[in-house]
């Protein structure tokens, strides 16, 4: 192995510095005793012996050094190595840091310093990463030269999940040797453990929602079967409930349906151009029975002429639909819902084409308007199904805008109405109202 002899010029410069120091100390020995033998009288057999014993107490260090140098291959880690080796470190993408086998830190990299602020090269890295479960496996990883692997919560500055697995790499350090360092590498499950958190409470709520009309279905059956066999008004008023409970049902498939069709075609923006104008007002059309139902007056401002965008014809019926029904439904109260669209420019400069519908109704609490757009989210779950709804409507609406590159914006002032903004960027800047 390579041995750093540099910052010499004597003699003995070529010479491999432990063995230097053993001729040294050699060369220092017979001058002495030969002068002692000249000068001091001294017979040449007890010379000899005392000559002998400092020369092998010279050689001992140095067959001793020999020894564990050949068994650990001990060098000095050479800047190039030192260099490649923090570049690779540097080049992980998630936060990584290389510890010696004490666990001082030899590199990180700058997600490392993001993750864990406290960490400096040099210094253990058992100070700056103080979770119990890090620590733990840390110190297993260090006993055993063995790979870790272990998840837990890092609370500052917010709550993530977090997985480290430490790897035993055999490398050159500064601090000498091709030891068993130990590779940190920090990956963020936090995103992960939400999507599987939704996944399940998805299927959760779909199944409680089908079940609830589906329980009221059979128990009807059961009832109109066995003691209302022959009562006529009772089957009567049974049948009209199994009606609306099995188009509840019917609803809701069609709203999960159209959900999943939406998400799979999130990624494929709609390259059609759609007039908008005629969709509004087909919308309106179809909903002047609910409305007049609600004793609700569904005024329209939008232009006479074309407003283009890219989009799907159907998903924009569902959308406008959407909205348009839940102000009939939640506002009637309000007597008024006014659908305008109005074309403006967005924060980024783009033109942009803006639908709004606004009701005067009782409004939403600013605490429920974050979450309006979640699946199965109510702001009041009975008022919801009183209403036949199904808690997907907002959520279809927030993915069809998405698909259209669009933006929703959900305004309410308690207790004076609310105002849902579908927002989708101009086809052609030229056909501008
Ligand atoms: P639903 O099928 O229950 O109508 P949505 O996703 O369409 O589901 O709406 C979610 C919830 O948002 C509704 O249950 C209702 O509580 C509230 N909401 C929606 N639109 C309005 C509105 N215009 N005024 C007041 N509350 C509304």
């Amino acid at each position: 192995m390579a041995i750093d002899d540099s910052g010499s010029s004597s003699f003995f410069a070529p010479w491999p510095e432990r063995l230097r120091h053993s001729a040294i100390i050699l060369l220092a020995a017979g001058l002495a005793l030969s002068a002692l033998v000249a000068l001091a009288d001294l017979s040449l057999a007890p010379a000899a012996a005392v000559f002998a014993c400092i020369a092998a107490a010279a050689l001992v260090p140095w067959r001793m050094r020999h020894t564990v140098a050949s068994r650990e291959e001990v060098r000095a880690v050479t800047p190039a190595e030192s260099a490649a080796v923090a570049a690779v470190v540097a080049g992980m993408p998630d936060p990584a840091v290389l510890l010696d086998r004490a666990g001082r830190v030899i590199h990180l990299n700058a997600a490392a310093a993001q993750l864990a602020p406290a960490l400096r090269k040099n210094e253990l890295a058992q100070f700056a990463l103080r979770s119990p479960e890090i620590i733990t496996a840390l110190r297993e990883a260090m006993a055993t030269s063995e790979s870790r692997r272990t998840t837990y919560l890092d609370q500052v500055p917010v709550d993530r999940w977090m997985e480290l697995t430490i790897t035993p790499v055999p490398m050159p350090t500064p601090f000498g040797g091709a030891e068993k360092c130990l590779l940190l590498t920090f990956h963020d499950q936090t995103p992960l453990r939400r999507v599987e958190e939704m996944r399940a409470d998805f299927v959760a709520n779909a199944s409680h929602e089908l079940r609830t009309p589906l329980a009221a279905l059979s128990g009807f059956i059961d009832t109109l079967q066995g003691p209302a066999r022959d009562d006529a008004k009772a089957r009567e008023r049974f049948l009209g409930i199994m009606h609306t409970q099995a188009t509840r049902m019917a609803r809701l498939i069609d709203d999960l349906l159209s959900l999943s069709r939406v998400e799979l075609s999130a990624h494929v923006r709609p390259d059609v151009l759609v007039d908008i104008v005629p969709i509004i007002r087909q919308v309106v059309e179809g909903l002047e029975l609910l409305a007049r139902e609600r004793q609700v007056v569904i005024a329209v401002e939008i232009p006479d002429k074309p407003v283009t965008i890219a989009g799907d014809r159907e998903e924009l019926l569902r959308l406008f639909e959407n909205l348009i029904e839940n102000a009939l439904k939640y506002g009637a109260s309000g007597g008024k819902v006014a659908v305008s669209l109005v074309t403006a420019t967005s924060g980024e400069g783009a033109p942009e084409v803006r639908v709004m519908v606004r009701d005067f109704g009782p409004g939403i609490a600013p605490e429920h308007l974050p979450r309006l757009t979640e699946r199965f989210y109510r702001v009041d779950v009975g008022d919801s199904r009183a209403q036949g709804g199904t808690g997907l409507g907002l959520s279809l609406v927030k993915h069809i805008v998405v698909r259209h590159r669009g933006r929703l914006l959900i305004e309410s002032v308690p207790r004076k109405g609310a105002t849902f903004t579908a927002c989708f960027p101009q086809a052609k800047p030229a056909e501008a109202i």
